[in-house]
């Protein structure tokens, strides 16, 4: 029997291709996000894919339809396509994941250089610590990993492997976006193929994410009528109109929260409706005749995206029309920003059922499965693409985007081994 080499799945491997990763502060919409892109290209040419990249056309794609928005400026965006051929052509299996992070926010709240990656321990656990490690270089890496140490025994796929790195996940998924409707129509028309489904080894603390809840930007116009503070009664107060309509979004989100899809049962708010932003008044002694509140409105697994609109807007009228005031002057209702519909996977498709198989084989204890209530990439991949979609990665979503933001090495290591298997099982 050949000896295997095991190298690639082990955590110097790891941490040497991942330490320089972490070393490109590749923020969204800075040039270094396309740094990062053509390291990972360079990556994935040594181990021996066959590469594709190309300049996004911002200009046509940000006019698309479907296009998902983005929250930076950018000059520019690189796509990156790897492909190992199969032997038998389809099924393909797709791995996709995003080389942008967010900024480092405050910089003291971090106890070094957040693009300085440095290995140390939390908790008497072994990590490595950058912005990004956990969000999502580790598992990026981690998914090559595997592809390296699969190259480097001399296996050979069925089916096709397809490697995406992407950009802009973090505001909207132009990347992927782009992936879509400019990579894969040139490089691996998905009229011709068949893809078995695709994985993000986003962090989950190695669990399988099947499911994305949706969400919607909204602004509330609440308006009054200004008089002197002196003679308040005289005038109608925009803040005291707010508050009804406040209660009846609290009200309105506890309805929507009391059958949750089973996925979604172990978050204290599956569906959440929040306030983010509060703005009325511009003077002390003047009663306010506008308030203008802007938030988020969280899409259940399923609901369509109007639906759900006019369920909320049919909340905001009812209250309105309980109110002498807002009866005569209703509360105005804008969609603007992100608007991000929910996204799901089937928990009997193939792609679930063999990570779950892969991972019980390297960890040894059954997968726990569940849906997480913020969007990612999954929601374009399974609603414009069509492909089954799961997250499964190291790391821990609760320290991502957060000072200090680290990944545990023993989970970059598990996540390699997973996938390899995940890869061996469901295409060789
Ligand atoms: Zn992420």
């Amino acid at each position: 029997m050949p000896t295997v080499n095991e190298e690639p799945l082990r955590a110097p491997a790891i941490l040497k291709d991942l330490t320089a990763l972490l070393s490109i502060a590749s923020m969204g919409g800075s040039l270094a996000e396309q740094d990062a892109q053509e390291f990972m290209a360079t990556l994935m040419r040594d181990i021996g894919l066959e590469v594709h990249t190309w300049h996004m056309d911002l200009a046509t794609i940000t006019a698309g339809a479907q296009f998902p928005g983005q929250e930076v400026k950018r000059e520019g965006g690189l796509g990156v396509l790897g492909i190992w051929r199969g032997t038998a052509g389809s099924p393909a299996l797709l791995i996709n994941g995003h080389t942008d992070v967010v900024p480092p926010g405050d910089l003291n709240a971090w106890s070094g250089d957040p693009f300085v990656p440095r290995e140390t321990t939390v908790g008497g656990e072994h990590v490595i610590m950058a912005r990004g490690s956990c969000d999502m270089k580790g598992g990026l890496i981690a998914a090559l990993a595997a592809v390296k140490h699969l190259k480097a025994n001399g296996f050979t796929p069925k089916g096709d492997l397809l490697f995406a790195p992407v950009i802009g996940e973090e505001d909207g998924g132009i990347g992927t976006y782009s992936l879509i409707t400019e990579g894969l129509p040139r490089f691996y028309n998905l009229d011709e193929h068949e893809i078995l489904g695709a994985i993000i080894p986003e962090p989950t603390s190695l669990a399988a994410i099947s499911a994305n809840g949706g969400a919607l930007t909204f602004r509330l116009l609440v308006h009054g009528a200004a008089v002197h503070a002196s003679r308040r009664t005289e005038g109608v107060s925009a803040i005291e109109k707010f508050y009804p309509i406040y209660q009846a979004l609290i009200d309105f989100e506890t309805e929507r929260n009391i059958n949750v899809d089973s996925r979604m049962q172990r978050w204290p708010i599956a569906y959440p409706i929040s306030i983010g932003t509060v703005h009325s008044g511009d003077w002390a002694s003047t009663v306010p005749d506008l308030l203008v509140a802007e938030g988020r409105f969280g899409v259940a697994l399923g609901e369509d995206t109007l639906a759900a609109r006019q369920r909320f807007e049919e909340c905001i009228l009812t209250a309105c029309k309980r109110d002498p005031w807002l009866v005569n002057h209703p509360v105005e209702v804008q969609w603007w920003g992100g608007q991000f519909a929910y996204g799901q996977t089937d928990s009997q498709e193939k792609i679930i059922k063999a990570l779950a198989t892969a991972h019980v084989q390297v960890a040894g204890t059954s997968i726990e499965e569940y849906g997480a209530p913020y969007g990612s990439d999954l929601r374009l991949l399974t609603g414009l693409a069509g492909i089954p979609t799961v997250q499964y990665g190291p790391g821990d979503a609760g320290v991502a985007h957060a000072p200090d933001e680290y990944v545990l090495v023993s989970e970059l290591e598990s996540t390699a081994r997973v996938i390899a298997e995940l890869i061996r099982a469901s295409i060789g």
